[in-house]
């Protein structure tokens, strides 16, 4: 059996059962799994306890009675009374859990006649051990008659099968359980695997495939819950939009495959000189945006001048060509989410617009582009 046998059996339950049983009419119990392992023991006589089962002969003989009830009991009799080979009588009644024979229950260390001391004294002496705590220890042995045995008979084949009925129960609850652990268990893997692939779907939704920022698709998204939350919390959102200078010429210069190299290098500065909850996505060929979430533009104004130092400064080797290039950069606030995501990208394309015609390779801000009368127009 795949189970071991406490788990099956409630022993403490059914030792508080035989112990009463004990004290009722005084008969011997014990449980004992196919393996001799003793599970249950209540109310032994000291004559086997304390004589034949310690005495090297004698517990041989004990060994030999156990193992021939057991057998007999396996060959399919329904309780099996045997005269153990030191004198008294056993009994036994098998426990069966399903079909399967799991363990023995046992009651004896009985007499069904008064007892023949001339026999004991006897044995006493054939063992060496000493003749008069033996002979009280024998006392102490029950006489019961046949018609009593049968009736402790009939009790105890009815509780061995209680017995096995609720081992039976037990086992077929342990089983469900089982049964259900590996189904939660698979369905706990199916569902961390739907996660990865859920997580992987998303990832490649939102991501452009040429630089491996955030696609247009995720910057819109993206803009229109950091507009709510600024809204909500009255916090400044910056948006910057910026776009490579003359980026036809690399392209008309250098070709298509060589323009996308590029691209690549000046996302992974712009990325680089980030903070992780800073947005940066390509919005269209050569746009890109930048979301900077509770962020007012002064904070930002020399993180973005740096980072259109570092491009134009940036000698890009690609095929063995030297490349050089800049990018324009236009910024304006949500002034407290006060603006709409329109607005904001209006205002951020306008400053962008600026910044081109200023002389592009430049960072401008919405605010200083109203300054500049000629630009508003
Ligand atoms: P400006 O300074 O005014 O921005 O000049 P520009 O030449 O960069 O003009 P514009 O931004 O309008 O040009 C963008 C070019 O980017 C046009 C298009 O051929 C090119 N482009 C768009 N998508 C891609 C792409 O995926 N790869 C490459 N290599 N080029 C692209
Ligand atoms: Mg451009």
């Amino acid at each position: 059996m795949k189970y071991a046998f406490t788990e099956i059996f409630d022993i403490p339950k059914l030792t508080e059962l035989c112990e009463s049983f004990t004290r009722i009419n005084g008969t011997v119990t014990a449980l004992l799994d196919l393996d001799g392992n003793v599970h249950i023991k209540t109310g032994w006589q000291p004559i086997c306890t304390q004589f034949h089962r310690l005495n090297e002969k004698s517990a041989a003989r004990c060994l030999e009675s156990d193992t021939a009830i057991a057998n007999k009991l396996a060959q399919g009799e329904k309780y099996n009374v045997y005269q153990c080979k030191n004198g008294l009588v056993d009994v036994a009644v098998p426990i069966y859990v399903g079909n399967q024979h799991v363990a023995n229950f046992f009651t004896g260390q009985f007499l069904f006649q008064p007892a023949d001391h001339s026999y004991f004294h006897q044995q006493a002496k054939e063992l060496g051990v000493e003749i008069i705590p033996y002979m009280d220890a024998l006392k102490k042995v029950p006489v019961f008659s046949e018609d009593e045995i049968k009736r402790i008979m009939t009790f105890l084949v009815a509780l061995a099968q209680t017995i096995g009925e609720m081992g039976k129960a037990r086992l077929d609850l342990l089983r469900l359980s089982e049964a259900e652990r590996v189904q939660n268990a698979a369905l706990k893997r199916k569902t961390s695997e739907l996660k990865v692939a859920k997580q992987a779907l998303e990832k490649l939704a939102s991501e452009d495939a040429l630089t491996g920022l955030c696609n247009r698709r995720y910057f819109d998204k993206t803009l229109s819950q950091e507009i709510l939350r600024a809204r909500r919390y009255q916090h400044s959102l910056v948006l910057c939009l910026f776009d490579v200078d003359k980026f036809k010429v690399i392209n008309d210069t250098y070709g298509h495959g060589i323009g996308d190299a590029v691209l690549q290098h000046i996302s992974t500065i712009v990325l680089n000189s980030l903070r992780k909850t800073d947005t940066v996505s390509r919005i269209g060929g050569d746009e890109f945006s930048i979301l900077f979430p509770e962020t007012e533009n002064e904070h930002i104004e020399a993180l973005l001048q740096s980072i259109c130092n570092k491009i134009a400064n940036t000698q890009i080797e690609i095929n063995g060509y030297q490349i050089r290039v800049s990018c324009s950069f236009g910024t304006a606030s949500s002034e407290g989410g006060n603006l709409s995501e329109r607005e904001l990208m209006e205002r951020a394309d306008r400053a962008l617009y600026g910044a081109k015609s200023e002389g592009r390779n430049q960072v401008m801000h919405f605010s200083s582009l109203l300054q500049t009368t000629s630009l508003l127009s």
